[in-house]
């Protein structure tokens, strides 16, 4: 493992917030989940299973250490593509204490064949296991514990509708408000002992597409300029320095945001275009447009999506200083 992988993981050790009261925002969310934690230590039951849904970044795998935090059990982490066989999930599932949390990212990546084999197991805390090889193989049935499944993914879409049907509690986590992210960053500042002015984290939270990964990240770049080209602290001019070398700019598109939006206007009109089209002009993954890029782009009013493909709106000219009929521009 290279050393900024390890630097990278301490850093989200420190900030990761551990109980509910630390985790910022999503207040519907963590108001239910109170109660649903609360009332399954009254039933001393295993807490229902849980989908979590949502862009990348917003807290899904927090969350699901907050729960077992809170629960007071062990949690397990793997992820959709991981589990290739059933034998893989076999194992994990054996080995879960009595209301342990497995914890699967990317749900929606299982292989239909482990998916299956999660049904019973959800259900009924129970599994089938092949024993022996050839002629004398056998299947048996197999107890679990009683556990906890929470599931994340960026895709629900992608879900069956079995398995879907298996979570009694399903939330949809939704991006962050500046004031929110700004208290994030104010946070992750005063844990890593960083100097900010009020102004520079608000101006960092503007800049972070709703995603407090983003905005931990930032907070480290900009952090980085203070250091080499600043006094050591954060005021706005360093906040906005950095954050525009680093080329974000004022409404918190990156550079992919706008290249997508740029592409569009520029070889195709302004939509409507099909997502995969898009990807090939721009050379990015279709799936990451998708689940990484549009999102922010539609919440925020730039993009739309139409059954005909992808329109860029009014809005996504005008960030961009475009004009959509430049013939009118001559008149
Ligand atoms: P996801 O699993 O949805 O991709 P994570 O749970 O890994 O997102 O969160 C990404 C980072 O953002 C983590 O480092 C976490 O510390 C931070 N984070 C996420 N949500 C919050 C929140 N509500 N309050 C404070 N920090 C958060």
């Amino acid at each position: 493992m290279d050393s900024k992988i390890i630097i990278d993981k301490e850093f989200e050790k420190q900030i990761r917030p551990v109980e509910f009261n630390q985790f910022n925002g999503q207040n519907d969310i963590v108001k239910n989940l109170k109660i649903f934690v609360k009332a399954a230590k009254l039933r001393n039951e295993a807490l229902d299973h849980v989908l979590l849904h949502g862009p990348p970044g917003l807290g899904k795998t927090t969350l699901a250490n907050i729960i077992a935090n809170e629960l007071g059990v062990s949690i397990k982490t793997t992820s959709g593509p991981v589990l290739e066989k059933p034998g893989d999930l076999a194992g994990l599932l054996t080995n879960l204490e009595p209301h342990d949390i497995l914890f699967i990212d990317e749900i929606h990546r299982l292989s239909p064949v482990v998916e299956e084999y999660l049904y019973s197991a959800m259900e009924d805390y129970k599994i089938d296991i092949i024993i022996d090889k050839g002629p004398s193989a056998r299947s048996i049935q197999i107890e679990l514990n009683p556990f906890t499944l929470i599931g994340a993914t960026t895709r629900s879409g992608l879900l069956t509708s079995p398995l879907r049907a298996r979570f009694g509690i399903k939330f949809l986590l939704e991006y962050y408000t500046v004031d929110i992210l700004a208290g994030i960053v104010k946070r992750s500042s005063s844990i890593l002992k960083i100097d900010i002015r009020d102004d520079a984290a608000i101006e960092i939270a503007m800049r972070s597409r709703g995603t407090p990964r983003i905005a931990n990240a930032l907070l480290r770049r900009v952090r980085d300029f203070a250091q080499v080209v600043g006094d050591g602290y954060i005021d706005i001019q360093i906040a906005k320095e950095a954050l525009n070398a680093l080329k974000i700019d004022s409404r918190g598109l990156d550079e992919m945001d706008n290249k997508i939006l740029l592409t569009i206007i520029e070889k195709f009109k302004g939509g409507p275009v099909g997502l995969n089209t898009i990807a090939t002009a721009v050379g990015e993954d279709a799936g990451t447009i998708e689940e990484v890029y549009e999102p922010f782009l539609i919440q925020e009013g730039f993009l739309k999506r139409t059954p005909r493909g992808r329109e860029v709106t009014d809005l996504a000219y005008k960030h961009l200083n475009k004009l959509r009929f430049p013939e009118q521009g001559k008149l």
